[in-house]
């Protein structure tokens, strides 16, 4: 790469101008890139991208000016780089925000997550799932909405996981074995409807919990880096599976692809609330591990507080 100072020519304004609508396709990506953590200096973006050292600048300079990144005005060596001193970048910590909430065996809770996959605030854990999903999505958007409020950060979606098998691009939650959920609940649809009641911007979805974790791990954790990655996981009940390949999750034609919880892996085992037998599910799960060990589950606690002893 050359090493040269970037030419001047005549009528900057023009030329800068010229050189954002040459680098305007490139704001998603360059924002990506900051986003995930890959392009720490504005010498990697450049690199990233493909473009020139003035594009790459230009392209920086605009997400800087819409809220979304921080460009270190004095360039700096990066640790351990051969390289020459590059300008730093990061999220803008008071970027928007996408409302996030998470259905589980033993609870809800919602979160304001802001670039950079940074947790900005989360609500106290209500250890109460009702029979009624549109009871439990609404509670948990409520209290989403009211971290907005509180907050004041500006909201350009919201997501929502939940602990079954979500169909795409309907949104039906499949399998909530673990709630007492009717088979087939449009989580979707219910989702998004209390989203845009609740005034919140932006797109709603919901995906099974563990894709939505191997996306996080790929993106920000674990994973990052990599281009594909496998993530079995568990959380309170069950098992689940994911597969990230080549930076997409692999979700198959219905969404339904690598539900690995269902896997037989002991014929003589545990009964599932699938109604098979020795399933991954009930096998290797925190309830089995915990019962193995001759430990009781903790007690249910009620919402917006601690668990008691
Ligand atoms: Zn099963």
């Amino acid at each position: 790469m050359s090493g040269k100072a970037d030419p001047r020519p005549a009528g900057e304004g023009t030329t800068s101008r010229a050189r954002l609508d040459r680098g305007r396709g490139a704001l998603g990506p360059a924002l990506e890139l900051v986003h995930t953590g890959r392009a720490p200096t504005r010498a990697v973006l450049t690199a990233e991208l493909g473009v020139t050292r003035a594009t790459a600048g230009a392209v920086a300079a605009e997400l800087e000016a819409l809220g979304l990144i921080r460009v270190d005005a004095r360039p700096g060596a990066a640790a351990g780089s051969q390289g020459r001193p590059s300008h730093r970048l990061d999220v803008d910590e008071d970027g928007p925000v996408v409302l996030a909430a998470q259905v589980h065996a033993d609870g809800f809770r919602a979160a304001l997550v802001g670039l950079g996959g940074r947790i900005v605030a989360t609500t106290p854990s209500c250890e109460a799932v009702d029979a009624d999903p549109a009871k439990v999505l609404g509670a948990a958007v409520d209290a989403g909405a009211d971290l907005l409020r509180r907050t004041g950060r500006h909201c350009v979606g919201a997501g929502l996981a939940v602990p079954s098998a979500v169909t795409a691009p309907d949104g039906l939650a499949l399998n909530p074995l673990h709630l007492a959920w009717p088979v087939g609940a449009p989580v979707r649809e219910i989702f998004a409807e209390r989203v845009r009641a609740a005034g919140v911007d932006g797109p709603a979805f919901a995906v099974n919990d563990v894709n939505a974790a191997a996306l996080a791990e790929h993106r920000h954790g674990a994973g990052r880096g990599a281009r594909d990655l496998l993530c079995v996981a568990t959380g309170h009940r069950g098992v689940g599976g994911a597969l990230v390949l080549d930076g997409r999750l692999h979700t198959g034609s219905s969404g339904l692809a690598l539900e690995v919880g269902h896997l037989t892996v002991n014929p003589e085992g545990r009964p599932c609330h699938c109604g098979s037998r020795g399933c991954l599910d009930v096998e290797a799960d925190p309830l089995a591990l915990l019962t193995t060990a001759g430990r009781e589950p903790g007690p249910r606690a009620p919402c917006s507080s601690r668990p008691t002893n």
